[in-house]
């Protein structure tokens, strides 16, 4: 019978828990350590405090493909591969490194909405690996921008252009983003307020631009 060392359980634990605080699946995490279920469900309750989700894991290449989520998974790879080849951090360390990079850029500049849901779940990022180890999609280069993005396997490379280069028409015209440029950003109120407080100085609407000039960094977040 083999003997399981200690300290490798202890490292398995640690990096369960970890994934688990990002979002993992039970099923992710039953195929990412050799811990038992019930250990498994038994540390996700401790760190989550509620029960593990049932159910089946989104299993659909085409969500990849889709403007958005190809962005943001587009990125999320990026760096994950970057990692794997480059630094001690490797498959699955690799995996949580990446992926709390990718929540770092993808809440860059909503300082709004940091608690908001981001695009690529931490389930989602694991399957898109294991697609790509399983070559049923592949990184097809943009002739413009030069960047990677996630395709399906055997997509002609040729005349390839990326959603970042190209945003489909619909791009950032969601009823979220209809409403919150509605929303006033200042309550009526204070805005009236103001304005019979201080009626000698010319009221002066604050600037907001329509969309985040080309060189912003962060990502788009709702489609
Ligand atoms: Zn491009």
């Amino acid at each position: 019978m083999a003997i399981k060392s200690v300290a490798k359980e202890a490292e398995e634990i640690l990096l369960a828990s970890e994934m688990i605080t990002l979002g993992a699946r039970l099923q992710v995490l039953q195929a990412e350590t050799g811990l038992s279920y019930d250990r498994l469900a038994r540390l996700y309750r401790e760190v989550k405090g509620c029960s593990p989700p049932k159910g089946m894991l989104p299993f659909s290449v085409d969500w990849f493909m889709t403007w958005l989520p190809n962005i943001h998974s587009s990125v999320f790879y990026s760096v994950y591969r970057y990692m794997d080849s480059h630094t001690p951090a490797k498959k699955s360390r690799a995996l949580v490194e990446a992926y709390r990079l990718y929540l770092e850029q993808a809440s860059a500049g909503r300082a709004d909405e940091p608690s908001g849901e981001p695009v690529l779940s931490f389930t989602r990022a694991w399957m898109l690996i294991r697609f790509f180890d399983s070559s049923m999609v592949q990184l097809s280069y943009c002739e413009r921008c030069k960047g990677g993005f996630v395709a399906h396997a055997h997509d002609p490379q040729k005349g390839f252009i990326c959603a970042i280069c190209r945003p489909p028409p619909r791009a950032g015209k969601t009823r979220a983003h209809a409403a919150a440029a509605v929303k006033p950003l200042i309550p009526l109120k204070a805005v009236n307020a103001a304005l019979a407080s201080a009626k000698a100085a010319p009221a002066k609407a604050p600037a907001v631009p329509k969309r985040p000039p080309r060189s912003s960094v962060s990502l788009p977040v709702s489609g």
